[in-house]
C-alpha cells in the first residue's frame, strides 16, 4: 500500500469543498458521471484511432445505490487509469488531465471531452465522508488499483481485484447527507442531469409489461424486470437537421416538456462550428400575455450535460420567451452572471441566435404569409418584445413585423402607411395610427372613427405602451393615438370645417353648468364643432398621460411617481340636445340632462363604476 498527501496547499481544502464549492451539492452526481462519460468516450476514440484493439463491449455507465452500506456507486467500463495516472490526475488535483488529453486527441475526438466543470471529482466531498475509485486502465500490463481517501489530504494507494475495465467510484454518504441514499433523490437527480448524455445511465431496474403468446398462441401479459435506462443518448438537437421530420421535432418537444400539452408553433435547429460551437433548437411557443411565467424554460447543455435553465445573460432577454435546448462547450459554466454578460463568446452566441431567429421569422414571413399570418397572434408580443429591447433584432423584424387591425386585416408598416395615409395624415404630416385595446370596451369609439373613414388598429399586448413609443421613434413622421385619446375630427381636420351652432357667450355659460356638475380636478371642460350625429358628450384621456401611466405600471418608469386621473370631457356645440341646455331655463330639469350625457359618455368608456353607476340606472328608469 502507498499512502500519501494530496497535492493541495491547504491543509483544510476538504470544509472549504463541502461548504463553498457549489451551494447545491447535488452536482457532485453531474461531475462523476460526466467523468465516466468522457472515461467512456475516450476509450471509443482510441477504438477509432486504431489505439486499442480489444472488443469494447457494453458500455453503459451504471449507478447503484446500497442503502445498508451507505453507498452510491458510478461504474463505467471507459478507459480507467494506471496507478501512475490516478497519482498524478487525482492526487495533484490543480492539474486537469483534460487539457493534455485535448492536446493530443482535440483533431479526432471531436472535443467531446466534458472536463469543463472545474473541481470535478473532489465535489464528490461534498456528500461523502470516504471516496473510493476502482480502476483498471486499458493499457497493456496494467493492474487493477484502488484509492481511498477520508476526506483529509491523506490517501491511500492499493492493489485491488476488479476485473473488468472502468472505473468504480464509491461514496460512502455522510451522515448530513443521507438524502443521496434515496432512490427518488437519485433518480431525480439523474433524470434531471443525464437525460440526454450521450452514454447509456443505468439506475436499478423497472418493470415492463408485454404481451406474449403462450404455448397453445394464447397472448398473455407478462411483467419483465429489465434495467432502467435514464437517457435518451442521441437527442434531436445532435442529429442532423435533414435526418428530422417535423414530428421528431413535435416529439422531442413533448420528451423535453413532458408536462406541456400546448404543440409548438415551429422550430429553429442551431448547428455553428465557427466561431464558437453551438448546436441546439429552439421552438417558438405559443407566447402568453403573463411574459414572467413563460420565462426560462430553455435549458443549457455543455455536451450533453444539463447545466442550468437560467439562461438569462447567455441569450438576450427576449429570447428567453422561446423554448427549447442549447449545448455548448463554449460558453463558461461555472462563473458569475456579470461574467457571463462580459464574456465575448457569450455575446458572440447571443447576437448568433438573434441572428438566427429573425431570419426564420423572415423565411416564414416571405414563403408562406398566410400561414405567418395564422401564427401572428400567438408570437406577436414575442417580436414585439425583440423590438424594443433589442436594436439588430428591431431592424430586422421592421420587414416581417406587422400590424393588425380591428377587422383582422394585417399589413406591414409600409403597407399600412400606404393604406391610411391618404385619409389620416394631420396637419403636422404625420400619418396619425389610431388604434384600440379593446375594441369591446371602446367600441363607440371604434365605430364612430370607422364612420369617419379611419382605420382602427388593435393593439392589445402588455408591452404595446411601450412598442408604440418605439414606432414613434423609429417609423418617420407617425404618430400613435388610442381610439378614445381625442375627438378625432381635432385631430385630423376635414377641409371643411363645421361651424359653431353656440354662441361664445353660450358656450362659456354651459361650460360652467357643467363643471357644477362634475368633479373640476378630474375633468377638462372643451367644446368641439362635431356634427349633429355625433354624441353630444364625450369623454377622452389624454394618449400622453394614459400611455405614460401604463408604462409605469409595467414597470422600468418608476421614477415617473404617480399621474393625476385626467380626462377630457367634450362637449358638441352643434348636437341638438346642448341646445336644449342652452334654452333651458329650470336648474333642476338642466343638471339631470348633464348629468344623464356625462354618464352616458363615462358608460362608453367604462368609466362608470359604483354609486355613480347605480344612481345612473335609478336616474334612468325614471324617464319613463
Ligand atoms: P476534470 O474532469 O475537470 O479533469 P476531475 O477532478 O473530475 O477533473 O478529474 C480529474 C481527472 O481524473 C480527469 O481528467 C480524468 O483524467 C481522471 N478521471 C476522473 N474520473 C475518471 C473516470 N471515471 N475514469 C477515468 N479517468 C477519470
Amino acid at each position: 500500500m502507498q499512502k500519501g498527501k494530496i497535492n493541495v496547499q491547504t491543509e483544510n481544502i476538504f470544509p472549504i469543498i463541502k461548504k463553498f464549492l457549489y451551494s447545491d451539492h447535488e452536482i457532485f452526481l453531474r461531475e462523476l458521471i460526466s467523468n465516466a462519460v468522457d472515461a467512456t468516450q475516450k476509450i471509443k476514440t482510441l477504438v477509432s484511432v486504431g489505439e486499442y484493439k480489444k472488443d469494447l463491449g457494453d458500455l453503459s455507465i451504471e449507478v447503484k445505490l446500497d442503502p445498508k452500506a451507505k453507498t452510491l456507486t458510478v461504474s463505467d467500463k471507459g478507459i480507467g487509469m494506471t496507478e501512475e495516472e490516478l497519482d498524478k490526475y487525482i492526487n495533484q488535483i490543480a492539474f486537469s488531465s483534460a487539457e493534455e488529453w485535448i492536446a493530443k486527441y482535440k483533431d479526432k475526438s471531436k472535443g467531446e471531452v466534458i472536463g469543463h466543470f472545474g473541481l470535478g471529482f473532489y465535489s464528490s466531498f461534498m456528500v461523502a465522508k470516504k471516496v473510493e475509485i476502482h480502476t483498471y486502465s486499458y493499457q497493456e500490463g496494467a493492474n487493477p488499483v484502488k484509492w481511498e481517501c477520508e476526506g483529509t489530504p491523506e490517501f491511500a494507494i492499493s492493489e485491488t481485484k476488479k476485473k473488468k475495465r472502468g472505473t468504480d467510484v464509491i461514496l460512502h454518504i455522510a451522515d448530513d447527507s443521507s438524502e443521496f441514499l434515496e432512490e427518488q433523490r437519485i433518480l431525480n437527480l439523474l433524470k434531471k442531469y443525464c437525460k440526454f448524455l450521450p452514454v447509456e445511465i443505468i439506475f436499478g431496474t423497472e418493470k415492463e409489461t408485454k404481451k406474449e403468446k403462450d404455448k397453445d398462441g394464447k397472448e398473455k401479459e407478462v411483467t419483465v424486470e429489465k434495467p432502467r435506462i435514464i437517457n435518451n443518448t442521441e437527442p434531436a438537437w445532435t442529429q442532423k437537421p435533414a435526418d428530422l421530420k417535423d414530428e421528431d421535432y413535435k416529439a422531442f418537444y413533448r420528451e423535453l416538456y413532458p408536462m406541456t400539452f400546448e404543440e409548438p408553433l415551429f422550430h429553429i435547429h442551431l448547428n455553428v462550428d465557427y466561431p464558437f460551437n453551438l448546436t441546439g433548437i429552439l421552438y417558438f411557443p405559443k407566447v402568453k400575455h403573463n411574459l414572467e411565467v413563460q420565462k426560462d424554460k430553455i435549458q443549457l447543455y455543455c455536451n450533453q450535460v444539463f447545466v442550468t435553465d437560467s439562461v438569462e445573460g447567455i441569450v438576450p432577454d427576449f429570447l428567453t420567451l422561446l423554448h427549447g435546448v442549447l449545448d455548448s462547450p463554449d460558453i463558461p459554466l461555472n462563473v458569475s452572471r456579470s461574467f457571463l454578460q462580459s464574456d465575448s463568446n457569450v455575446k458572440k452566441i447571443s447576437g448568433h441566435i438573434t441572428k438566427k431567429v429573425a431570419d426564420k421569422l423572415e423565411e416564414l414571413f416571405k414563403n408562406n404569409r398566410e400561414d405567418f399570418e395564422k401564427k401572428w397572434d400567438d408570437i406577436k408580443i414575442f417580436i414585439q418584445y425583440g423590438m424594443v429591447s433589442d436594436e439588430k433584432f428591431r431592424e430586422r423584424a421592421k420587414k416581417f413585423c406587422l400590424l393588425k387591425n380591428v377587422d383582422g386585416k394585417y399589413f406591414t408598416f409600409e403597407e399600412y402607411r400606404n393604406h391610411i395615409s391618404k385619409n389620416q395624415t394631420d396637419k403636422d404630416k404625420k400619418v396619425v395610427h389610431i388604434y384600440s385595446t379593446n375594441p369591446e370596451e371602446q367600441h363607440s369609439f371604434v365605430e364612430g372613427a370607422k364612420e369617419r373613414g379611419y382605420d382602427v388598429l388593435w393593439m392589445d399586448t402588455p408591452i404595446d405602451s411601450h412598442f408604440i413609443n418605439m414606432l414613434e421613434s423609429e417609423l418617420e413622421n407617425v404618430s400613435f393615438v388610442r381610439v378614445d385619446a381625442e375627438v378625432l375630427d381635432k385631430l385630423i381636420k376635414k377641409d371643411e370645417e363645421i361651424p359653431s351652432k353656440l354662441s361664445d357667450k353660450e358656450k362659456e355659460q354651459i361650460k360652467k353648468d357643467f363643471e357644477k356638475c362634475v368633479d373640476k380636478e378630474k375633468f377638462n371642460v372643451s367644446f368641439e364643432n362635431l356634427s349633429e350625429d355625433d354624441m353630444p358628450v364625450t369623454i377622452t384621456e389624454p394618449e400622453f398621460m394614459r400611455r405614460m401611466k401604463e408604462m409605469s405600471s409595467l414597470g422600468g418608469m418608476n421614477y415617473m411617481g404617480n399621474f393625476p386621473e385626467t380626462h377630457n370631457l367634450v362637449i358638441n356645440t352643434n348636437h341638438p340636445v346642448i341646445d336644449r341646455i342652452a334654452k333651458e331655463k329650470e336648474e333642476s330639469k338642466k343638471e339631470n340632462i348633464i348629468n344623464q350625457l356625462t354618464d352616458l359618455a363615462m358608460l362608453s368608456k367604462n368609466l362608470l363604476k359604483g354609486e355613480k353607476l347605480t344612481s345612473f340606472i335609478k336616474r334612468s328608469v325614471d324617464l319613463f
